[in-house]
């Protein structure tokens, strides 16, 4: 039996890769289709993947495969193959390569078996997730979402949302995605028959969401392909008018991709205009919220008086006030109150009108 994990430790795997000169592209995909054997499958694409020195990580389920990866750049048409070829439907899925990464945040190919590809507490065995919505291109979106009666549905988080979305967008306002997909069905439990589009951040969840849509016996669901990510730059390239307004949230450092100048977020401490995510400084918080430039300066970056003067203590007071704290909300909660929650609300009320 050949070895399909890896033997070497974690940092000498890095340097090797470090120590690597040839340029490298950091792909990412998935594909919701039945695989009958993940187990097979997955060690069957291992061996292939290793060959060619791939890097990164990939989640096989019996619904699918979902993964980013870093491939040599040399290497990457036989990668493609060696995908493209491991199920009839692989062939010709869409690989997204990252713009302005030089593919080094992998240095050891994870491949693992896992409940689902998503999760999303679905244990009925009749969903089908490969029975999904049609897809939209980025200018049959801007064509479809101006119709009349189309609605348009986020499936991100509530963070997400709150500083970018589609004009009109409506959100699912739950912290989970498996609690997101019977609330979505449910409030949309009039509309079976309107065109619903659904997107998300990259696509895999939207896609998901779809399909449960379907499921539910709605008739006309569509999912933005390949997600904001895709959506802004296939309207860029085609300059289509940009229909997605704000920031995309990315959790790399930027926390967020701005796609246009329109603010549409507030501070959560003083309520004026902005959409700059960061994490409170006081580490034994963390809080993920938005703040502004004045309210970063008077709270030192804080969330709160209380962090700030928290942050002021000995390191070892600080710790041990953290070690009698529960695991709070990382995340700024789902306020009702929240300006962005009124909105969204008004905006329902009218269009039941
Ligand atoms: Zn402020
Ligand atoms: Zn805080």
């Amino acid at each position: 039996m050949p070895v399909l994990h890896n033997r070497v430790n974690n940092e000498e795997l890095k340097q090797r890769m470090l120590a690597e000169t040839e340029p490298r592209k950091t792909v990412s995909f998935y594909k919701y289709f039945h695989i009958t054997e993940p187990q097979l499958f997955r060690d069957e694409l291992y061996k292939k993947f290793k060959e060619l020195n791939v890097f990164g990580r990939i989640y096989i389920a019996h619904e699918g495969i979902n993964g980013q990866i870093s491939v040599p750049e040399n290497s990457y048409e036989a990668f493609s193959d060696a995908l493209y070829n491991a199920a009839p439907e692989l062939n010709g899925i869409r690989l997204n390569i990252a713009v302005d990464d030089d593919g080094r945040s992998f240095w050891v190919l994870r491949m693992k078996i896992r409940p689902k590809i998503v999760a999303d507490g679905i244990n009925d065995p009749s969903f089908d997730p490969a029975r999904t919505g049609k897809y939209l291109k980025a200018k049959e979106y801007n064509q479809l979402s101006q119709q009349p009666g189309t609605i348009v549905v986020d499936m991100r988080n509530h963070y997400e949302y709150e500083v970018g979305h589609f004009k009109n967008a409506i959100e699912v306002p739950s912290d989970t995605f498996r609690d997101q997909l019977p609330m979505a069905a449910e409030m949309l439990k009039d509309k079976k028959d309107e065109n619903i589009i659904m997107y998300c951040t990259g696509g895999i969840r939207c896609e998901k969401a779809s399909a449960y849509l379907l499921h539910h016996g709605f008739k006309n669901v569509f999912h933005v392909e390949g997600g904001i990510i895709e959506y802004t730059r296939k309207a860029k390239e085609e300059g289509l008018p940009l229909e997605f307004i704000g920031k995309n949230f990315v959790f790399d450092e930027r926390l967020g991709e701005r796609i246009t100048d329109d603010v549409i977020a507030h501070c959560h401490i003083c309520g004026k205009p902005c959409d700059t995510h960061t994490n409170c400084k006081n580490d034994g918080c963390h809080l993920l919220f938005i703040q502004c430039e004045d309210c970063a300066s008077t709270y030192e970056g804080c969330c709160s008086a209380e962090c700030r003067d928290e942050l002021h203590l000995p390191e070892e007071e600080q710790r041990a006030r953290r070690a009698g704290r529960e695991n709070g909300q990382k995340i700024f909660n789902k306020s009702k109150d929240h300006p962005l929650r009124k909105h969204r609300d008004e905006w329902r009320k009218e269009r039941e009108e």
